[in-house]
């Protein structure tokens, strides 16, 4: 074979390799994401039949008069002034850094306070660091057992030992309240346990309410929360020892693929909330909740219509053991939001609204009543978790942009020097 006709092949090898790159992006990305639009249309419509209400006026009774009226009662009587307090009480107890007293009165009053309306069991672990021991704990509040099918909704309810991205230079060594980042979490998921526990509703599903320790001590900007830290090591703890030790968490007739949902509340009480679209989680599960936030208002809040980011957060272990996950966080790395305090002195109770408070507490309860009710006969709420392509497509693309790049420039290569071979015998 000539020489030209291998670097014609090499050039016809990486526009085919460029071609099929881009492709299977769009089709792996783009493609299910159509499909999946129709299959939620489908789905909104049944519940629809079931519950049938209207989205104009989502904050009045009468508008949901349609609804069973207790349900609607219950969920109407969430108290997004309750969960303002419920934060106010964990920045009372002072920062709940691993291992500190501030942690340990925040332990104690999440589980006394959950013993009211789940079983409540904590799990210590011991994290060695630098040569220290670190004694944290993750803590799992269960109601309705003896169920097949588990729902998780988790938190962090640690807060950061550093404030590495405040504007004050000589405060960045100090610990934040983290009133948004952590504290309004778990406020929330206590909120939604007492209503939960409450409803008539025969549930097919156990719930299981998670506040998980040392989320927030990872590196970031040349600090460490905690020395030596990695992020969301409760929670990457806790999926290791459910598989080593799986008696200590399941019942009999439960395993880790009986985990149908995991739902992470991070940073979900600050000024104008405006969730992100993230790649960990599943997708449908994801468009669903989303989708039920617009049908009952709250549109700006759950853009159906967004850039997906790659977030490494408490979901991701569950995630990786094919656990159909959802991260309900906030774009917290572009100062350009209107909560733009993460990981700063700023994250206070000053820079917390109670009507985001409402809309998270709301769609949640929405998105239990239309996902998992024992009457929703037809609709499966069973969700898949992200495909290799849709976890990865922003690199994907990343490398087909290099190939196209290194393509265009051997391209170009030889076609200079075909013009120069050609010039020399004049
Ligand atoms: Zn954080």
């Amino acid at each position: 074979m000539e020489i030209k006709n291998i670097k014609s092949c090499i050039v016809a090898i990486l526009l085919t390799g460029i071609l099929i790159g881009n492709f299977s992006t769009l089709y792996f990305k783009v493609y299910p994401f159509l499909l999946q639009n129709e299959k939620i249309h489908a789905q909104l419509s049944i519940v629809e039949q079931n519950y049938p209400f209207y989205s104009q006026n989502p904050n009045s009774a009468s508008s949901f008069s349609t609804l069973n009226e207790e349900d609607l009662l219950l969920i109407n009587s969430y108290n997004e002034s309750n969960v303002y307090d419920m934060i106010a009480q964990q920045i009372d107890f002072g920062y709940r850094i691993p291992s500190s007293n501030a942690s340990d009165q925040c332990i104690s009053w999440i589980s006394s306070t959950m013993k009211n309306f789940t079983n409540v069991s904590i799990y210590p672990f011991t994290l060695i660091r630098n040569q220290k021991e670190w004694l944290c704990k993750n803590i799992i509040a269960k109601y309705n057992e003896g169920k097949d099918k588990i729902l998780i909704f988790a938190a962090h309810f640690d807060s950061r030992a550093v404030a590495e991205k405040d504007p004050d230079e000589s405060r960045k060594d100090f610990p934040i309240e983290g009133a948004n980042d952590g504290a309004s979490g778990v406020a929330v998921l206590m909120e939604i346990a007492r209503l939960i526990s409450q409803s008539e509703v025969k549930w097919d599903y156990e719930f299981w309410f998670l506040f998980l320790d040392a989320e927030d001590q990872g590196l970031s900007l040349g600090r460490y929360g905690l020395p030596n830290f990695s992020w969301c090591e409760g929670s990457s703890y806790l999926v290791n020892d459910m598989k080593s030790h799986p008696d200590n968490y399941f019942s009999a007739n439960q395993s880790l693929n009986s985990i149908k949902s995991f739902i992470l509340l991070d940073m979900v009480g600050g000024e104008d909330l405006e969730f992100i679209h993230e790649s960990h989680s599943s997708p449908d599960l994801q468009d669903r909740f989303f989708k039920v936030g617009n049908h009952i208002g709250y549109t700006q809040t759950f853009p159906l219509e967004a850039n997906s980011y790659s977030i490494l957060d408490d979901h991701v272990s569950f995630s990786r053991e094919g656990i159909p996950t959802l991260d309900l966080i906030i774009k917290f790395w572009d100062p350009s939001i209107t909560w733009s305090y993460h990981h700063t002195h700023g994250d206070n109770l000053e820079h917390i609204s109670k009507e985001s408070l409402k809309i998270i507490g709301k769609t949640l309860m929405y998105f239990i009543y239309f996902t998992y009710h024992p009457s929703l006969e037809g609709f499966s709420a069973d969700f898949s978790s992200p495909s290799f392509f849709q976890e990865n497509w922003q690199s994907l693309v990343l490398i087909s942009v290099g190939i196209i790049a290194i393509g265009i420039y051997i391209f170009f290569r030889m076609h200079t020097k075909r013009i120069k071979i050609t010039r020399m015998p004049s």
